[in-house]
C-alpha cells in the first residue's frame, strides 16, 4: 500500500500528476467519473495562445495514461470512501488511506467492446440525447461514447436516458443488442465497489463553467443566438456540431460580440475572484471569428485586460491588430431587435452609454468549482477556500499541500488556471506525492482493523 496512489480526477491534471507518479515507480489508481478520461481540455478546439490543437497535445497523454503499466484506470467510476489510518502519533508519518471506489454499471462488457459504434447507429433514440460533450449543441444516442478520441474507446449506456433502463422496455427487440456482433451489451450488470489501499491521495476534480442562466440580463436561454465560451468551443472545434464552422442555423454571423467576465469578479453572483483565463479565451476566440468568417465584425466588451502568461500580452496586440474591437465597460443588458441582438453598455473610457448590434454573442463564461469538489473535500477532510475551490495548505509555501498529510490538490481543483499553469501544478503536486510515498516506503504501516471512517457518501 505504501508504493500507491490514488489521483481523483481524469482531466489534464490527473493524467499528469497519474503519469509523474507512475513514471517514479508507484502504482496509481486514476479514478475518473465520465466513460472517458481527457476532461475539460478533451473540449476544447485550439490552445492559447499558440493555437496548438487541444485534441491533439491531449490525446497522446490520454493514450499514455490507459498503457503505462504502473497506471490503473478506473473510468465511470467514483470515491464513496475514505478511511483514514493515521500512522506515526508522534510523527504522522505512515500514514495511508483505504479507498472505496464504486465502478458504475456500464451494461457493455468492456472486454467484448470493440468501439465499433453499430449499437449507437441502431439505438431506439439515435439523434434524441442531449450530447453534453458538445455543450448541448448537438444530439447523441442513448448509448455512446463521449468523443471519438475516447479513452478507453469503450461504449457506456446512458442509464437516465436509454428507455430500457428508465422504463423497463425498448420494443420487441433491444436495437443495441442486435446490433452487436461482439455480444458485448450486459443489462444485468450491477454496480460493483473496488477496496484500495494507497499511501497519497491527489485531488484533481477541475472545474464547471459557469452558469449563464443565473445573469438573465445578459439573455443567455433567451435567446439561441447567446451562447457561451464553451458552446463557442464547441462550434468552432472540427469535431463539433458543426465541423468547425461558425454557423448558426447555417447561417454564419458577421457581427459578433464577446462579453468578458461573465459570472467572475461579480459581486451580484458571489464570485468576486477573477477566473484567469477568460480574456485569454476571448482573444482566441475572436482570433478564430476573424480568421473564420470573412469580412465580420468583432466586438469584445471587457473591464481589463488580464494577459499576464507566457506570450499572452503578444497575442492580445495581435488579435487587435486583425481588427477586433475592444471597448472598455459593463455589459448591462442584452435583448433583441427585429434580427439583430443589441448589447447595451457604457464605454467607461468615454463615459457614454453606447449599444452594438450583434449576430452572435460569446458570453465568456469563468471557472467555478465542480459540486463534486465538495464531495471529495469532504471525503478526505479538505476546506474550501472562500471562492469555493480546495484550500492548500499556504498560498506560497505550500501550494499544493493541503491540511491533511498525504493529500495533494492538482489543477483547478485548487482554484482557476490556464493548461500550462494546471500542468506545472499537476507536476508539482505529483512530486509531493512522490516525496512522501519515498519516505513513508519503509514504514510498517498500520492494520484498517479499528480506523475511523472519515465520511462515506452514497
Ligand atoms: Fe461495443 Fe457492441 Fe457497441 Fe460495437 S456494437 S461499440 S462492440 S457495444
Ligand atoms: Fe437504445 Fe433501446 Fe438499447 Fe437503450 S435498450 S440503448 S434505448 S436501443
Ligand atoms: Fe474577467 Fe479576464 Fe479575469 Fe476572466 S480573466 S474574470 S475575463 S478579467
Amino acid at each position: 500500500m505504501q508504493n500507491s496512489a490514488l489521483v481523483i480526477g481524469g482531466g489534464i491534471a490527473g493524467i499528469q500528476s497519474a503519469l509523474d507518479i507512475a513514471d517514479a515507480g508507484f502504482k496509481v489508481y486514476l479514478v475518473e467519473k465520465e466513460p472517458s478520461v481527457g476532461g475539460r481540455m478533451a473540449q476544447l478546439d485550439k490552445t492559447f495562445p499558440t493555437l496548438d490543437c487541444s485534441a491533439c497535445i491531449l490525446t497522446p497523454k490520454m493514450v499514455d495514461v490507459s498503457r503505462h503499466p504502473n497506471i490503473e484506470l478506473l473510468t465511470y467510476s467514483e470515491v464513496t470512501n475514505v478511511q483514514h489510518a493515521a500512522g506515526d502519533p508522534s510523527t504522522g508519518s505512515g500514514q495511508s488511506f483505504r479507498v472505496t471506489v464504486k465502478k458504475k454499471p456500464r451494461y457493455v462488457d468492456i472486454s467484448k467492446c470493440t468501439g465499433c459504434g453499430s449499437c449507437a447507429e441502431a439505438c431506439r433514440f439515435k439523434g434524441k440525447v442531449v450530447d453534453t460533450f458538445n455543450a448541448g449543441m448537438s444530439k447523441r444516442s442513448a448509448i455512446y461514447v463521449p468523443f471519438p478520441q475516447a479513452v478507453p474507446l469503450k461504449y457506456t449506456i446512458d442509464p437516465t436516458q436509454c428507455i430500457f433502463l428508465t422504463r423497463g422496455v425498448c420494443g420487441k427487440t433491444f436495437l443495441c443488442k442486435d446490433a452487436c456482433k461482439a455480444n458485448a451489451i450486459d443489462f444485468t450488470q450491477k454496480e460493483q465497489f473496488v477496496e484500495l489501499n494507497v499511501g497519497a491521495i491527489v485531488a484533481a476534480t477541475g472545474f464547471d463553467p459557469f452558469n449563464a442562466a443565473l445573469k438573465p440580463e445578459l439573455g443567455y436561454g433567451t435567446y439561441p443566438n447567446v451562447i457561451t465560451s464553451l458552446e463557442f468551443e464547441r462550434l468552432s472545434s472540427a469535431s463539433g456540431p458543426t465541423a468547425g464552422k461558425i454557423l448558426l442555423k447555417g447561417k454564419e454571423p458577421k457581427e459578433v460580440a464577446f462579453v468578458q467576465c461573465v459570472g467572475s469578479r461579480d459581486q451580484t453572483t458571489g464570485n468576486l475572484y477573477c477566473s484567469r483565463v477568460c480574456c485569454m479565451i476571448t482573444a482566441k476566440h475572436a482570433h478564430l471569428v476573424k480568421d473564420k468568417v470573412r469580412n465580420s465584425t468583432v466586438t469584445v466588451f471587457y473591464a481589463d485586460i488580464r494577459a499576464f502568461g507566457k506570450g499572452f500580452e503578444e497575442f492580445y496586440d495581435r488579435v487587435r491588430e486583425e481588427g477586433v474591437n475592444y471597448r472598455r465597460g459593463y455589459v448591462s443588458e442584452i435583448y433583441k431587435r427585429g434580427e439583430k441582438l443589441i448589447v447595451r453598455s457604457e464605454d467607461t473610457l468615454i463615459g457614454k452609454p453606447i449599444e452594438t448590434t450583434a449576430d452572435l454573442v460569446v458570453l465568456s463564461v469563468g471557472l467555478v468549482p465542480r459540486p463534486e469538489t465538495n464531495v471529495v473535500a469532504k471525503l478526505l477532510g479538505l476546506t474550501n477556500s472562500a471562492d469555493g475551490f480546495l484550500a492548500e495548505a499556504h498560498p506560497k509555501m505550500r501550494p499544493v499541500d493541503t491540511a491533511i498529510d498525504g493529500v495533494y490538490l492538482a489543477g483547478c481543483a485548487q482554484g482557476p488556471k490556464d493548461i500550462p499553469d494546471t500542468v506545472a501544478h499537476a507536476k508539482a503536486a505529483a512530486a509531493a506525492a512522490i516525496v512522501w510515498l519515498r519516505r513513508n516506503a519503509s514504514k510498517q504501516y498500520p492494520v484498517f482493523s479499528n480506523q475511523s471512517v472519515l465520511n462515506t457518501v452514497h
